[in-house]
């Protein structure tokens, strides 16, 4: 036995710590080991057992977790790769990589009280003297911890304590106060898979409005439905505490697997033929899983031309062959309903990886993969790391959708490390998408990838007509700024008459995005960052889309109290109203962060427009997303050219996929669509080309810009962010990084900056950038990995120094 092991540790340091290996414990590679680190106890991922005798005193490890490798020799080497390309710590990698935390250690967790919402309201209410720089900062962190879980169910005390930035003491006192309430994650309700649900016991006795609406909902249902259902009503928490204490409603607990719909039955997936095109996708992946050798197929189908029918048969066929195969889906992609699909086509087979299971669901649904009892993945970002052994096929539907990048340490983009995972597992990786990346469709130009091409939609159904409306014209015509124009009005009434459905994207929610003084000219900002604050009617409050900080409405301006304070723009509630007034039978229904907490809520709007209970979905972006909705004949759009006056490179981009992926949700029945396009940047070639289905048109263009302006795919990019919540270091550090960077050692690579990041102040921290672009890789990463090094000698704190490889958001 060696002596000593080298164990990655999840900690911001960029490196392996050498351990003495203690009697009697027997470390593996890959395997977890219990370590002693600074007054603290830590796991860790052994990554090399060896006799080279340290330099400085090793300490003993403590325990051996695991007899065998949790990370297999392919995961171990994926996750290197991961450290090295994204400049990540290895211990950080390997936590991402493992969902299990939760085994070893009892995390502790907090959630918001009736008690301490009404407090936040209040102190929202009191407004800027409650919350003025006057108040001790005992106080406004209480506050960072109450708007932190008013936005959320349970936090773990480790990311609370990072987020709102406060200490276990704190939390306590809050504890004390009932303003938050503390849980052991080991507690039995959520160690067991057992769902709450309440079941109506009685109707009688006098209701106010709120207790009215829980047993409507529930009496509706057929007399029980699951909390979670009940959740997303419009009605505090304490009401259906109160009916179940005077007996008119109990709450049980019953096993539940999650997985299937409580929803409506569905057609089986593979319920059609498939066209010729879908059967030559389908054998092309076939021989090349069966070639066993690595290939990376990007799948370009336009919308509604049936790739998920391809997934799901060439999962099957590896599943029948015996070996293994993964789904990464976009974030609101896996709806119960896609769930359902999934267990009928795969049985017990299938283990379905999404944001809502626990911690322990989810360290279950990895030992299961692990023994080999799952052989299909289907899962978001993470599922990636699913530890199935003979990988044949990895499938990322959606290949361009953002929910893929990690927003933190480690910075890694899912598509990314399964196009390297199945070339290290020689397997077949395939990117699926109508609106592919520009990354993507370029390696498919460079024949890195092969490109398989779906240009029809199913059974011949033509892609819908699309209207230009140029909104510049409009208001000179009426004199006033128009939300609806005429021509949109007029076909949504004639949609109506004839009992077709109607989809309009706004691509903003809330009521009014700015809140602006006349007297002194200043807009609402966010406390916490440079961000105008949305005004929300419903809710009655001003809110922070970018970190959730909550204000009250404001009589007067806060600056100057002028009583001359408007409420500019229009947002997704706004527009809902507007829609309401002119087609008031009309019944419409709303789509967007406001209205849909959980995946159930997604699949519940999208089945009453399938059922025919609604006739306008309103919404953001939501609606967009990769739905199979057949009644819809009409698609407007509102405003969702905005992202095209943003300072990032990818705004062409994203706004051709935007509008592409909406226009895809018209004319998927028998009916043929139409697309009403409103916009004020009629000429701009992101709209021209998605207005006439012309994917080509548009990736040579933006291609030649990207080329022109040396950004992906033509050099390597990353974002390096330097923040801190005071302005004085920020600009001290980025000053100190610009002078090393203004040295001739970077031969190969532009940099860009110090400069302001497109959004100053973000969540309390100010931030500086710089932009980095290089043709080679090797050179940008080299450069990287120096100025980090030079960043640690001058004592700039490793988490303060945000280095994002293949930035997605430029902000
Ligand atoms: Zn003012
Ligand atoms: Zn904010």
């Amino acid at each position: 036995m060696p002596e000593f092991c080298d164990v990655a540790l999840s900690v911001p340091l960029d490196m392996a710590f050498t351990y003495r290996i203690a009697n009697g414990t027997q470390p593996v590679v890959g395997g977890r080991v219990l370590v002693p680190f600074r007054q603290r106890r830590m796991p860790g991922i052994v990554v090399d057992l060896h006799d080279r005798v340290p330099t400085i005193q090793a300490k003993n490890i403590i325990s051996t977790l695991d007899a065998s490798p949790v990370l297999d020799h392919q995961l171990l080497r994926l996750g290197r790769w991961i450290a090295d390309y994204y400049l990540a710590p290895l211990g950080e990698v390997f936590r991402s990589m493992l969902p299990l935390a939760a085994e070893f250690k009892r995390s502790i967790n907090y959630r918001i009280t009736d008690e301490g919402r009404l407090a936040l309201h209040q102190a929202g209410l009191a407004g800027s003297s409650a919350r003025s720089r006057r108040t001790p900062e005992g106080q406004l962190a209480e506050f960072r911890v109450l708007d932190y879980l008013a936005e959320r169910e349970m936090t773990a005390l480790s990311t609370l304590g990072t987020a709102a930035r406060v200490s276990k003491a704190l939390l306590d006192s809050m504890v004390r106060k009932k303003w938050i309430t503390r849980e052991d994650a080991s507690a039995a309700h959520e160690a067991a898979n057992v769902a709450k649900f309440a079941v109506l016991k009685d109707a009688e006795g006098k209701l106010n409005s709120n207790q009215t609406m829980i047993v409507d909902t529930l009496a509706a249902a057929g007399g029980k439905l699951g909390l979670e259902m009940l959740r997303a009503l419009p009605v505090p928490r304490a009401t259906l505490r109160t009916l179940a204490k005077r007996g008119l409603v109990e709450i049980i607990e019953e096993p539940a697997e999650f997985s299937v719909s409580s929803l409506k039955a569905r057609p089986s997936p593979f319920d059609f033929t498939f066209s010729p095109a879908q059967q030559d996708a389908l054998s092309r992946i076939q021989n090349q899983v069966a070639a066993r050798k690595f290939e990376g197929i990007l799948l370009h189908g336009v919308t509604g031309s049936g790739k998920t029918a391809i997934y799901l048969a060439a999962m099957k066929l590896v599943l029948d062959a015996g070996r293994s195969a993964i789904l990464l889906v976009p974030e609101i992609g896996l709806t119960p309903a896609v769930a359902a699909d999934l267990h009928q086509v795969f049985g017990d087979e299938v283990a379905i990886l999404h944001s809502a299971l626990s911690g322990q669901e989810r360290a279950e649904q990895w030992h299961r993969i692990k023994r080999g009892e799952k052989r299909a993945v289907v899962g978001t970002r993470s599922a990636v790391f699913a530890p199935v052994s003979d990988t044949a096929l990895i499938i990322v539907d959606e290949e361009q959708d953002s929910s893929y990048k990690q927003e933190e340490t480690p910075r890694y983009h899912a598509r990314d490390v399964a196009v390297m995972r199945a070339k290290m597992a020689n397997a077949v990786v395939v990117l699926g998408s109508a609106t592919p990346s520009l990354e993507s469709y370029f390696n498919a130009k460079k024949n890195k990838y092969a490109l398989l091409e779906l240009p029809d939609r199913v059974e011949q159904r033509p892609l819908p007509e699309v209207e230009i409306i140029d909104m510049r014209q409009a208001f000179q015509e009426t004199g006033h700024e128009q939300v609806i124009s005429r021509k949109l009005a007029q076909e949504i009434r004639e949609r109506l008459e004839q009992k077709e459905q109607v989809m309009v994207l706004l691509n903003r929610r809330g009521y009014s995005p700015v809140v602006l003084c006349r007297a002194c000219g200043k807009t609402l900002e966010c406390k916490n960052c440079a961000v105008a604050l949305s005004h929300h009617k419903r809710t009655h409050r001003m809110e922070c889309h970018y970190c959730g900080y909550l204000a009250p409405v404001p009589k007067a301006c806060i600056y100057c109290g002028s009583e001359y304070v408007y409420f500019l723009g229009t947002g997704s509630e706004k527009l809902e109203e507007l829609l309401h007034g002119m087609f008031p039978r009309a019944r419409i229904g709303r789509l967007d962060r406001d209205t849909v907490r959980g995946r159930e809520d997604f699949e519940r709007a999208l089945n009453a427009l399938n059922n025919g209970e609604l006739d306008l979905l309103v919404g953001t972006q939501m609606i967009a997303k990769g739905h199979d909705v057949h009644g819809v004949t009409l698609v407007g759009v509102v405003g969702a050219d905005a992202a095209l006056g943003f300072p990032d490179f990818r705004a062409a981009e994203r706004t051709f996929q935007l509008l592409t992926q909406v226009a895809g949700r018209a004319g998927r029945g028998q009916k043929p669509g139409k697309v009403v396009l409103q916009t004020y940047f009629p000429d701009h070639y992101a709209v021209r080309y998605a207005a006439q289905h012309d994917f080509a048109g548009f990736y040579d263009k933006e291609l030649r810009f990207r080329s022109w302006m040396h950004y992906p795919p033509y050099s390597a990019i990353a974002n390096v962010l330097v923040r801190s919540g005071k302005l004085e270091e920020v600009l001290r550090w980025s000053g100190i990084l610009g002078q090393w960077f203004e040295k001739p050692r970077h031969e190969g690579v532009r940099v860009l900056g110090p400069a302001a990041a497109p959004i100053l102040r973000l969540k309390e921290d100010y931030r500086y950038h710089f932009v980095l672009k290089s043709a080679s890789r090797e050179k940008l990463n080299a450069l990287l990995r120096a100025m980090l090094t030079h960043a640690t000698q001058q004592k700039i704190p490793r988490t303060q120094v945000i280095v994002d490889v293949d930035a997605v958001w430029m902000m």
